[in-house]
């Protein structure tokens, strides 16, 4: 029997694989290695081509691989996926390169987006999320373990062989990719914390980890509409932003991690109707001077 409303990990290898790591409906690329230590990478869902509500099922056949924002926006209903492509020479060349992923590689790419995500707990640890790098850590541990046994299972070859890791990393290509030696939580803590300098600078360019908790920063006109104008530390300002989000009730009734703008929010956003919580200190770093 299909599951009702979800779809299984191995499912979830599946569609990845079939679609290559691209989401149907926008072409975002979903394979985060690419983007480095990013804070805006795109994530992969797997999505019901015909919607749950209206009696789809978690079937291969009814599902494809998205992007989390695409497959939000597009909630309960149908919407025509414009790359959905199936095997063959409807493949666009620009997508040959992933012709060569294996359902393992979705379990490296949970890995990566678990790592992130606890290399943003370190670089925002304002207390807005209640879980910590030790819980991403042990997450990204277990997908990584996933990975491990089905490539070894599957007698895959290398990443760098199938051209979907570069042969000369960056440094912090280099330590994402190194994520596949991990044996331990505590390596992975490791991993995070050595990721840091490159992800805020991706995230902030005048952001320094030393300084960041206590060093004041003007906010600029949009965000000062927000948060006042009196400069304060970042922490304190991501602090008065989401106070802002709860007393005007923005944060998504639904989808707990959305932010949905409102005029002054829209601005600070950059035009943006509704950002993810993960977004927000990438935003006060923005709209600082
Ligand atoms: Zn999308």
């Amino acid at each position: 029997m299909p599951r009702a409303s979800n779809f299984t990990e191995a499912q979830k290898a599946k569609l990845f694989v079939k679609h290559r790591a691209t989401c149907v409906y926008c072409g975002a690329k979903l394979w985060i290695l690419d983007g480095g230590a990013n804070p805006y990478f795109a994530i992969d869902w797997a999505d019901h081509l015909v919607p749950v509500a209206k009696g789809g099922l978690s079937t291969l056949k009814n599902g494809v691989c998205s992007c989390y924002e695409c497959n939000h926006a597009k909630s309960d209903r149908s919407k025509a996926p414009a790359f959905l492509f199936d095997e063959g020479d409807r493949l666009p060349r620009r997508l040959a390169r992933f012709n060569k992923l294996h359902e393992s590689d979705w379990y490296f790419n949970r890995s990566l987006f678990r790592l992130l995500l606890g290399v943003h707990y370190l670089f925002n640890g304002v207390g807005v999320r209640t879980r910590d790098d030790r819980h991403y850590a042990a997450a990204a541990l277990k997908a990584m373990k996933k990975w491990q046994r089905a490539v070894s299972l599957g007698n895959v070859p290398t990443l760098e062989v199938r051209g979907l890791a570069p042969i000369k990393p960056s440094k912090d290509k280099k330590l994402m990719l190194g994520l596949r030696n991990a044996k331990s939580v505590a390596d992975i803590r490791q991993t995070m914390r050595k990721l840091l300098p490159s992800y805020s600078a991706k995230t902030c360019a005048q952001w320094k980890p030393d300084d960041a908790s206590t060093k004041p920063v003007q906010p600029n006109e949009k965000l000062a509409l927000v948060v006042g104008s009196k400069p304060l530390p970042r922490t304190e300002l991501t602090k008065k932003l989401w106070d802002y989000i709860q007393r005007n009730g923005l944060q998504d009734k639904k989808v707990k991690t959305r932010i949905n703008a409102d005029a002054a929010l829209l601005a600070v956003f950059g035009g943006k109707k509704r950002v993810s919580l993960d977004e927000m200190v990438g935003l006060v770093c923005l709209n600082t001077e």
